[in-house]
């Protein structure tokens, strides 16, 4: 059974300048508690070697992961590693958000979209 989307945050160490507005637990109890989500959680950096043994723990067929952080190309160009080893199509089962430079308002908004998007095409 594939479930809901799950969310991943990636905060880029949490001291990138980039997310200095957001309010991650506020933004992950939100996505845990109002939407439909098999769960919410937080990485300080996916792009890095434990990112890449993470996602080669977390990957499996079927599920789609909504991923909140960078820039959605540079998502896809920095976890494709991870996602070849484990035979994933990035573009089938992530949803990338760019969630950069953003309130926390501004990112439950962004996220919601997301997961509604995807609870239509179910
Ligand atoms: S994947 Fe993107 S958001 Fe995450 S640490 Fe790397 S550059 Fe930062």
């Amino acid at each position: 059974m594939q479930g809901n989307p799950r969310f991943i945050m990636c905060n880029c160490t949490g001291e990138c300048p980039g997310f200095k507005d957001m309010n991650f637990w506020r933004l992950l109890n939100y996505v845990r508690n109002e939407l439909e989500s098999e769960y919410a959680i937080i990485h300080p950096q996916l792009c890095v070697d434990d990112g890449d043994r993470f996602w080669e723990e977390i990957l499996k067929p079927g599920p789609m992961y909504v991923v909140g952080g960078c820039d959605p190309r540079m998502q896809k160009k920095m976890f494709r590693t991870a996602f070849e080893k484990k035979g994933i199509d990035f573009d089938k089962q992530v949803i990338p958000l760019d969630l950069r430079s953003m309130s926390t308002e501004e990112a439950l908004k962004k996220v919601k979209d997301a997961f509604e998007g995807l609870s239509k095409t179910k």
